[in-house]
Order: structure tokens, then C-alpha cells, then sequence
């Protein structure tokens, strides 16, 4: 990007776009294994991720209510979840290592940040509820790590809504450019992701590839909806339109 000519800088600055992970970009089969696993080896109690809805909350959230569903009582300090996120990031490796737990960049999420990358009309960053080092180990699974910025993550704030700013800021910083918030678009799958967005006067472009199908999610009135990423040309119109 830094050695980008003067004019390719101009058009990266003008646009961010933010991209959730799992159910957008990417999908993860048996990530209860390692979640699980991490929650047994911190906290030396069994909690199951499969009690709750994780889609579109942060670690720390899902972790609270796992405990919460089960009658739990816990109070999680701050060095217990550093230790969660060792064990966790730790489980998660070793289970896509195995192949225990598999993580697929969904159709046409790849070649579009291809396009994208190429193209330098966008900056790409993540906004994810996934702490920082397990979403490294989830897009490298997915071959989508080479892409993308180093974005915000769940073990920057419980509330997701905190984390769209954090991801711009953290972006402008590495590219010494400030883009407006009305120039950044937040890419999810859930209403959550829609409230990030309108919490940080960003625009949305929500996709049908996670626990909500596309007519459920324009319910919610996103600046855009689409069934999936799968069409490269068409996605491409849709975040020129905005
Ligand atoms: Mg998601």
C-alpha cells in the first residue's frame, strides 16, 4: 500500500470496508470443540457453546452467557480471560491442525477480496467478535489473511458496537489517512453487525450466508442485502452504490 503512486493512495483513502468473519466471510464446522475445550482448561467447568446463539456477539458476551444458561456463577477477571484467549487460540490450532474443526471461506468471499485488494478502491479491514489470534487462525484456515487490515476484535471490547471505530482508527493509523465515517461500509450477517454500523454512522451490507436468511435480514433495513458473496461483479455494484 505505501508504495502505492499518488493517485492509487487517493483511491484507497476514499472507502473502508469492514468485514465480519464467521457467517460472512467464513464459515467454521465443529468450532465447539476448541471453544469449549478453552473454557474447560480456564475456568475448570464444563460450558457449551452449542447452548447459545453466538452469531454476531463477542467471545467475552458468549462466554458470560454460557455460564449464565448453565446457573454458573463466575466471576471472570481479567487474567482469566487472557488465559481463556491462550487456551483458546491454543485449542483452536491444534483442532484445525487435526482437522477436528475445519474453517471454509464461503463462495466468492476469496475472489472478492482479491478484486478488491486489486482494484484499491476500498480499504480492507475486519470487525469480528472472535478475539484477536483465533480470527488469525480462522482466516489463515480460510486463505483469506493476506487481504485484510488488522481490523478489532472481541478481546478489544465486549460490545461489539465499540469495534467498528477501533478498526477504522487502527486502519487510518497504518495508512496515516482519515477516512469519513460515512465512507466506511460494515459487511455482516447479522442485525448485530447492522447495529455496529449505525452505532458508528456506517453504512451495512448484510449477507444470507450466516444463521439469518437474506428476508430476514432486510426486515432490518441494511443500506444492502445480498444472498451471499458468491458473484463477485454484483457485489462490487452493490458497494459502488453506497
Ligand atoms: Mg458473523
Amino acid at each position: 500500500m505505501f508504495g502505492a503512486s499518488a493517485r492509487e493512495v487517493k483511491n484507497i483513502m476514499d472507502r473502508l470496508l469492514l468485514f465480519d468473519i464467521d457467517g460472512t466471510l467464513a464459515r467454521t464446522e465443529n468450532g465447539y470443540l476448541p471453544f469449549n475445550e478453552a473454557i474447560l482448561e480456564t475456568f475448570g467447568v464444563a460450558g457449551d457453546i452449542r447452548t447459545v446463539i453466538p452469531d454476531g456477539k463477542t467471545d467475552p458476551m458468549i462466554v458470560r452467557e454460557i455460564f449464565s444458561k448453565a446457573n454458573i456463577e463466575l466471576i471472570v477477571q481479567a487474567h482469566d480471560w487472557e488465559r481463556f484467549i491462550g487456551n483458546l487460540v491454543a485449542c483452536y490450532r491444534r483442532h484445525v491442525e487435526l482437522g477436528s474443526t475445519t474453517v471454509r471461506a464461503l463462495p466468492g468471499a476469496a475472489e472478492l477480496l482479491c478484486a478488491l485488494a486489486g482494484a484499491g478502491a476500498f480499504g480492507l479491514t475486519v470487525v469480528t467478535g472472535n478475539c484477536e489470534a483465533t480470527a488469525r487462525v480462522k482466516l489463515a484456515a480460510a486463505g483469506l489473511d493476506s487481504f485484510l487490515g488488522r481490523g478489532a476484535y472481541g478481546n478489544d471490547s465486549a460490545e461489539r458496537s465499540d469495534l467498528p471505530a477501533l478498526a477504522k482508527h487502527r486502519w487510518e493509523q497504518s495508512t496515516a489517512h482519515a477516512v469519513l465515517a460515512g465512507n466506511c461500509v460494515v459487511i455482516g450477517d447479522t442485525p448485530d453487525d447492522l447495529a455496529a454500523a449505525r452505532q458508528n454512522k456506517m453504512k451495512c451490507l448484510l449477507v444470507g450466508t450466516g444463521r439469518y436468511p437474506v428476508e430476514e435480514l432486510e426486515y432490518w433495513r441494511p443500506d444492502a442485502c445480498l444472498a451471499d458473496l458468491s458473484d463477485t461483479g454484483a457485489v462490487l455494484a452493490v458497494l459502488n452504490s453506497l
